[in-house]
Order: structure tokens, then sequence, then C-alpha cells
């Protein structure tokens, strides 16, 4: 039996779907345990190219049992398209390979109109919301505005509640924002619609868990986002409104003594930021389009362009020591090929100075980075299985990021698909 987290490193879409996707073999349950469906993984497999955006990675292997946890914010409306859409590509989803935690508190329709109301209310300093309504939503819940999925079993008290909060709602609503109020007409809808879709596929998965433990199974944990993005350690407040990190995962999966003997981080073999924020290591004009193009660098969730940049060392070995990592995968390495020159950022200058440790959010923005450039390799290495049948050079940027993040990067992938992988 063992326990074992996949998480992201850098700013998210480093590729832990993939990872997920490939890992999942040696694995019997896939737990999510923060995050809602305002990231996307991408995974391509045998049966096509999925964005997954809130249900589990480990979907498509059959066995496996996926679990959204208590941390997680469930959209039932979102939730319940994206089932039918992954079910419509052959993918079977039934209550014995899909479960969602009683405890997982629900998205409220209103909170994707707030999340839309605030950034437009912030303008030219909005966040760069997804607008999928998660941040509204962890305020909600941390406020005990939300309800437990759970509450679904209980219509008549469910009906009690929503009106409660529909009624605080709708403050905000009309006199802030100026917007319509909801009506429990339009919650009835919204209960009909989506969650009694949903509703068969609630239970206690914490009994669940704690079972699947007892019975030797091995659980896999999976994340959204990155290290630079939790609610904590991240760049705040550009940050999502979670703990993205592999510590919150006993917490958020509702396996409160789980105890995680591996964390495997994944990092891009460049790097590539949505949205707003400080960004150091950022690229720009015509290398950094060449860099997008080749890696198809736009968000699984918006299509909007990433931002790129070189590896920036300085903040992967932060997040490295904040996800505890015991093992890397290195994504990407093949979208690195065209390059004569591949750079790297070292170090940063701040004040003056240069350093290796990341600094505080709000310093960031006075943060350059130090660039050095390492020989390409300029061939394709897609098709490469072994750590040998590298390329020298690509053998030696590896290695080095390896030596300079302090973890041992146990993967190197060489493609989206499934066997694109060098196991070290
Ligand atoms: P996630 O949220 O961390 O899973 O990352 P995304 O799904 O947003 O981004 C990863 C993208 O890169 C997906 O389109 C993957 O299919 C793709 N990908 C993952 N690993 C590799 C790789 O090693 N090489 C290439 N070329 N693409 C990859």
């Amino acid at each position: 039996m063992s326990e074992c987290a996949i998480v992201g490193i850098n700013w998210g879409d480093e590729g832990k779907g993939r990872m997920v996707d490939l890992l999942t073999e040696n694995y019997d349950v896939v737990v999510r345990f923060q995050g809602g469906g305002n990231a996307g993984h991408t995974v391509v497999n045998e049966k096509g190219k999925f964005a997954l955006h809130l249900l589990p990675s480990g979907i498509f292997r059959s066995g496996v049992v996926n679990v959204l946890g208590n941390g997680v914010a469930v959209d039932p409306e979102n939730l319940w398209k994206e089932i039918q859409e992954v079910m419509s590509k052959g993918v079977e989803i039934t209550t014995d390979n899909f479960k969602i935690s009683d405890r997982a508190s629900l998205l409220l329709p209103w909170h994707r109109d707030m999340d839309e109301f605030e950034e437009m209310r912030l303008a030219d300093k909005k966040y760069g919301s997804t607008k999928q309504g998660i941040a509204p939503f962890y305020s909600d819940k941390y406020q005990k505005k939300t309800i437990l999925a759970g509450e679904l079993f209980y219509p008549e008290e469910l009906k009690t509640h929503l009106a409660d909060l529909m009624e605080w709602k709708n403050l905000t609503l009309t006199k802030v924002y100026g917007a319509k109020p909801y009506t429990m007409e339009m919650l009835e809808e919204w209960l009909e619609t989506y969650c009694k879709k949903i509703m068969p596929y609630i239970c206690d998965t914490g009994k669940f868990l704690k079972e699947a433990k007892a019975d030797g199974k091995n659980i896999l944990f999976e994340t959204q986002l990155g290290s630079l993005r939790d609610l904590d350690y991240g760049i705040y407040p550009y940050t999502t409104s979670s703990n993205t990190t592999a510590a919150y995962a006993p917490i958020g999966s509702g396996f409160a003594n789980a105890k995680i003997d591996d964390v495997v981080g994944v990092v891009k073999a460049y790097s590539t930021c949505v949205g707003e924020g400080p960004f150091v290591c950022e690229m720009f004009g015509e290398e950094a389009e060449k860099l997008r193009r080749a890696g198809f660098e736009y968000g699984a969730k918006t299509g909007r362009p990433r931002r790129v940049g070189p590896i920036d060392i300085v903040a992967t070995r932060y997040g490295v020591e904040v996800q505890a990592a015991t093992a890397i995968a290195l994504t990407k390495l093949d979208v690195l090929s065209y390059m004569d020159k591949i750079p790297v950022c070292t170090h940063y200058m701040l004040n003056g100075e240069q350093t290796d440790s990341f600094p505080f959010p709000f310093a960031l923005k006075n943060a350059e980075p130090v660039i050095e450039f390492f020989d390409g390799w300029k061939c394709d290495i897609s098709g490469v299985r072994r750590w040998e049948d590298l390329p020298k050079a690509a053998q030696e940027y590896v290695t080095y990021i390896e030596k300079q993040i302090g973890c041992p990067i146990k993967y190197v992938s060489v493609g989206p698909e499934r066997d694109n992988i060098v196991i070290r």
C-alpha cells in the first residue's frame, strides 16, 4: 500500500494530468483534494484528447476509483457537463469508478456571477480570474455560506438553507453590483437540472478511503495548479483560493490520517504562467512567440495565450521545497528541441544583489532574472525512451536542473502521449 501525491511545482500547467494518467497504472484510487473547474488537465490517450476540469485524471483507467474530496469546489453544472462530454467519447463513469464527497461544498450559481462582477469592478486592477467562481466560492465556504453536497439528500432542510443563503447573497448582488436578484425558482431549476444528476455519485468518501487503505489499496492524490499558486505559499494575491501543496492532501481528500510517502513534483522544462501577477523570467517578442507556439501554450480552460519564459531555477527550487517533493517529473523537454541555445534563469537580482531565495510576493516586481545559456540538442527526442539515448546536451540540461533544485528527476517526459516517457 502506498500513498502518493502528484503536484505542480510552478505556476500550473506543468503537465500533471499527463503524469497522473501515466502513474495511475500503479494506483487503485485517485483523489482530487482542492480547487475547482478553473484550470484544466489535458490528457491524451487511446480514447482521444481530453481537457479535464473537475474529473480526476484516473477516470480513463479501468478499475481505478476516482474521488472528489471535501476540499474541492464542486460545481454541479460544470461537473455534469464534463461527465457527459467525457462519456460521449466512450469513457465509462459510474458510481463504482467516480465518487463525490458528501462533505464537499457546492459552488452555487451566484459564485460565477460574483467572480465576473468583481473582475469588472476591478477593471485594469483585475486578478485575471478564470471567472469560474472559485474565489467567491472559497470565501463563502470559509464564511459557512454554502451547502455541502450531502445536503442534497435532505430536500426540505436544503430549501430553507438555500433560501437563507439566497437572501444574504441577493443583498450583495443587488446593492453592491446592481445585478438582478436570484429567486427560489431559479435555484429549484438548478437543483433539478444539475444537482439531481450528480447525486448518485455523492457518498461518504472518507469511509470509502479508510476502507481502501485497510484493504491495502494504493492511493494517489491529485492537485490542480502549482506551488506558486498556493494560497499561503504562492504569489499572493495572484494565487488561487485554496492550497495546492501536498500538505493539504490529507485535509482536502477526506482522509485525515493519510501519510503521504511520495510527492511527485511536476516541473515543466521551461516556464509558463497564465493571467496576471509577477513572472520574473518572462520572455517577450519573437522568442516568446516561438516558444509559445512550440509548446502550444494556450490555456486549457480559457484558450488564453500563456506567458512564457525559460525555466526559473529560483522559483522551481522554492516550489520543490514547499511541496516537500521526493521526486520530479520534468515535462515537455521535447519542446526545447528547436533551440540553438537554451536560456535558464539561474538566479534573481534584487536590490543590486544576486539571490537564490524566492522573494516575498510584493518584492518580486523588483526582481530581475539572471540568464545563462545551455547548448541545445537540435534533434527530435520524442521517440527516446531510455536515458542513455537522450542527446548529451539534453542530459546535461536535466542534470543541471536536478542539481540546482535538490531533488531527483525520475521522469523525463518527451511528448504528450502516455508512452512518451523516459524513466530513470
Ligand atoms: P496540467 O494542468 O498540469 O495537467 O497541464 P496542462 O494540461 O495545462 O498542460 C500540459 C499540456 O502539455 C497538455 O496539452 C499535455 O498534453 C502536454 N504535455 C504534457 N507533457 C508533455 C510533453 O512532455 N511534451 C509535449 N510536447 N507536450 C506535453
